[in-house]
């Protein structure tokens, strides 16, 4: 970081400890109207607290919220907010992400931010980490909002349409972020302004902010209709299936593209019959299809991105380490994974509409958060979001014990390492939290230990119910618990078990071994990842302890560290490397991986953005039909003579309004789907067109625009057609019959994981 941002930093510190100080003013201000929040009934609660502005800056009224909050919270909840929880929800109120440890108590500060806001007029959506807490914490909380006459409710992957109408029309809303995103991609199905279901996005309150605006920032959330799937070729798979790495192709040093080599590419242009792969024709369909298969062959690994089951290919969602039911690859990929695996080909889809969850996030006029990781996620939620950041001090001390990093010089050596430690802490009693990478390495140890004689319990539970039970009890004395670092969050993880009281003996007793020990099984790609697996100990002034090994053959470190700057001097009977030097330039490695996502993050927003500005157009569009009588004017416009007669034949303004929508609707996204068809191929071959002087930023907004600017004449074009030969009677128009039926089977998913990205076109598909 260079002079100048050293200098902003200062000035945010600053700011940031200008905040603290006020809202710590606020607090102690707050408690001269305790005595007035605790006389008045349960009665007059709704009344008291509607009457209060909480965004009058002059007036009293901010501080005695904050009284009744308190008072309400205690009545309603039997929690009674800690000051700095009440200090985290001031500076929600404000617009900030706020840091707060975990098992400090962030459900409750952002129920108490969410009912300010709401009492403000302002409707108010809490971005869960998963369904199983939008819903966990919207029953917890409802108390206390009932108690305010806050109206909450939550929408989950199985709420059915009318209960998610209803959610959307309280004033609080839990939800995750692909429950909500989802159904604001869902909307584009609407043919009439009643069938919509999500309003227009006003606050959005981000638990576990950094992994939803961070690390999800680029993960597109798609809708995606049916149709068949486009397999590569026979021929193209066949040919593919025998590259081999290093002399028919590379794999890029951050593993997440393959490329021919010379000798790959005749190879390939041999089998197919002496084609030549460069040339435009080639280009434009073999090309990509050669890159497909070679992506299914060459990255994609089965148990560890996949795993097959029931004779399919079911996708592993590599963050929370388990199988994502409704989740494909997009494009040829999945056909080409199953055609890779023997397996018969599913439909494919085409992609109706998508959006990432930045775009998603950012059409709220108000995001806020809260997470145990904000300060680290700083730059990025300035530079993305233009968020602040507060620090709320925790509400006792933390006193875990963070030990230094032990470093070895292979795998298996690291494996043998953290087998002996997890040894000889269980003996002691001692509960073990280990956070691994993905399912494969959790399984992978759990069947070391057990050798070991150490018997793990594995986290690899079909919901987040299921996880969330056992990682609650992974406090319990002498339990063993490996899990992936997603799995589970959000849960808080009690000494002695889920149902030991803080003062319990079960608490006491494992409190005595000394807390909760985890360990970690490699450097994350940032330092922000490693900070919240520590942060599963020590909660609420807990002892614990944490540690981290890792081997100079992780792949973070192959990645970044070159190979000449390995460390030396490994004990040749352990192969562990002397404390300090090693683990120095591991952070090093760790650093330059962290600076490479956030250009990529840059870059990729970059692409977005003229895609996301574009949405919005098609949207804006859309909504004017839905909910104007706009149709039925361009109808007259367009088709004058038809809407005659058909005005004559006695079918009613109504209907033609409502038939026209249809059609113009029906158009728009149709050219909609196309053009996002035509991006994502575009994102393909980028970096083979823009070989040569133009950038391939410029060459992709260069095609993107030029297509775009001919979408609107396209849509209403065959719209017009339509209107013109469509059976339009009494019922309405006829679409299924102009064989214009709209896609009844749709799903939508999540891309975690980016099939495409190349170094060139900076990854537009998500996955940093
Ligand atoms: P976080 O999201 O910060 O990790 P949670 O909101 O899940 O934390 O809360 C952690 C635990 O702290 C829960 O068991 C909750 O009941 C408890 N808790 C929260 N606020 C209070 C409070 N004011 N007094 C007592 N316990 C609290
Ligand atoms: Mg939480």
């Amino acid at each position: 970081m260079g002079r100048f941002s050293n200098k902003v930093w200062k000035v945010l510190g600053a700011q940031s400890t200008r905040n603290q100080s006020r809202s710590v003013a606020l607090i102690e201000a707050s408690a001269a109207f305790d005595e007035w929040a605790q006389g008045l009934s349960d009665a007059e609660y709704p009344d008291a607290a509607l009457a209060l502005d909480v965004y009058d800056a002059k007036s009293e009224d901010r501080a005695k919220f904050i009284a009744i909050a308190r008072e309400g919270a205690d009545r309603a909840l039997g929690l009674r907010p800690f000051d700095v929880q009440l200090q985290g929800a001031d500076r929600l109120l404000e617009g900030d992400v706020i840091e707060m440890a975990t098992g400090e108590g962030k459900t409750l500060a952002g129920a108490v931010a969410a009912a300010g806001m709401a009492l403000a007029g302002r409707s108010v959506h809490v971005i869960s980490p998963n369904d199983y807490l939008a819903r966990r914490d919207a029953e917890w909380m409802k108390p206390f909002f009932d108690l305010l006459d806050v109206t909450v409710g939550y929408v989950a992957e199985s709420s059915t349409r009318e209960e998610r109408r209803a959610a959307y029309a309280k004033d609080v809303v839990y939800g995750s972020v692909n429950e909500i995103g989802f159904d604001v991609l869902r909307d584009q199905l609407a043919t009439r302004a009643e069938d919509l279901l999500s309003p227009k996005p006003d606050v959005a309150i981000v638990d576990e902010a950094d992994s939803v605006l961070v690390d999800e920032a680029l993960i597109p959330l798609v809708l995606a209709g049916s149709v068949k799937g486009d397999v590569p070729q026979a021929a193209i798979m066949e040919v593919v299936a025998r590259l081999r790495e290093g002399k028919h192709y590379e794999i890029d040093s951050d593993g997440k593209s393959a490329f021919l080599t010379d000798d790959g590419a005749k190879l390939v242009e041999e089998e197919l019959g002496g084609i030549d792969l460069y040339s435009d024709v080639h280009v434009a369909s073999t090309l990509p299809q050669v890159n497909i298969a070679l992506h299914a062959y060459a990255l994609v690994e089965r148990d560890v991105h996949y795993i097959v089951r029931d004779g399919q290919v079911k996708l592993i969602n590599s963050s929370r380490g388990r199988v994502a039911e409704l989740q494909r690859w997009p494009d040829g990929l999945q056909a080409a994974v199953e055609a890779k695996e023997g397996l018969s080909q599913t439909d494919s889809g085409e992609v109706i509409d998508t959006i990432t969850v930045q775009a998603l996030l950012q059409r709220y006029a108000l995001v806020c958060g809260m997470t145990g990781t904000a300060i680290a996620a700083g730059e990025q939620l300035r530079q993305f979001y233009d968020l602040g950041v507060s620090q709320i001090p925790p509400n006792t001390p933390t006193v875990r014990v963070d030990q230094p990093m032990r470093v070895f010089d292979n795998k298996g050596n690291k494996v043998a390492g953290i087998v002996d430690y997890v040894r000889e802490v269980h003996e002691t009693g001692q509960p073990v939290l280990i956070g691994t990478h993905d399912v494969a390495e959790s399984e992978e140890l759990a069947h070391m230990l057990k050798i070991s004689g150490v018997i793990a319990t594995v986290l690899n539970a079909k919901n987040d119910a299921d996880e969330a039970r056992i990682i609650a009890d992974a406090g319990t004395k002498g339990a063993v618990t490996v899990s992936t670092q997603m799995a589970g969050r959000g849960t808080d993880i009690k000494l002695g078990g889920h149902d030991a009281g803080d003062e319990s003996p079960e608490h006491d007793e494992v409190a005595e071994l000394g807390g909760l020990a985890v360990v970690g099984t490699g450097l994350h790609d940032t330092e922000r990842l490693d900070q919240q697996l520590r942060g599963r100990a020590g909660r609420q002034g807990d002892p614990g302890t944490s540690v981290i090994f890792a081997s100079v053959e992780d792949p973070i470190v192959e990645r970044h560290l070159p190979r000449g700057r390995l460390p030396g001097g490994a004990d040749p009977e352990t192969g562990e490397f002397p404390r300090g030097k090693a683990a120095d330039l591991l952070d090093s490695a760790q650093r330059v991986a962290e600076g490479g996502m956030l250009e990529t993050h840059a870059n990729t927003w970059r692409y977005n953005q003229l895609v996301n500005q574009q949405r919005d157009l098609v949207m804006a569009r859309r909504h004017t039909l839905l909910t104007t009588e706009r149709p039925l004017d361009d109808f007259a416009e367009l088709e004058p003579e038809r809407l005659a007669e058909l005005r004559e034949a006695d079918i009613s303004d109504e209907v033609l309004e409502q038939a026209a929508r249809e059609a113009f609707l029906y158009h728009l996204d149709r050219a909609w789907a196309e053009h996002l068809a035509f991006v994502s191929e575009v994102q393909t071959t980028i970096h083979l067109r823009a070989l040569g002087r133009q950038s391939p930023l410029d060459e992709f907004h260069r095609l993107v625009i030029e297509e775009f600017r001919k979408l609107p004449d396209e849509a209403v074009g065959r719209a017009r057609e339509t209107l013109r030969e469509a059976e339009i009677t009494a019922d309405g128009i006829d679409l299924d019959d102009a064989d214009l039926g709209r896609n009844t089977l749709t799903w939508t998913y999540m891309v975690h994981d980016n099939p495409f990205a190349t170094k060139g076109m900076a990854n537009m598909f998500g996955m940093i």
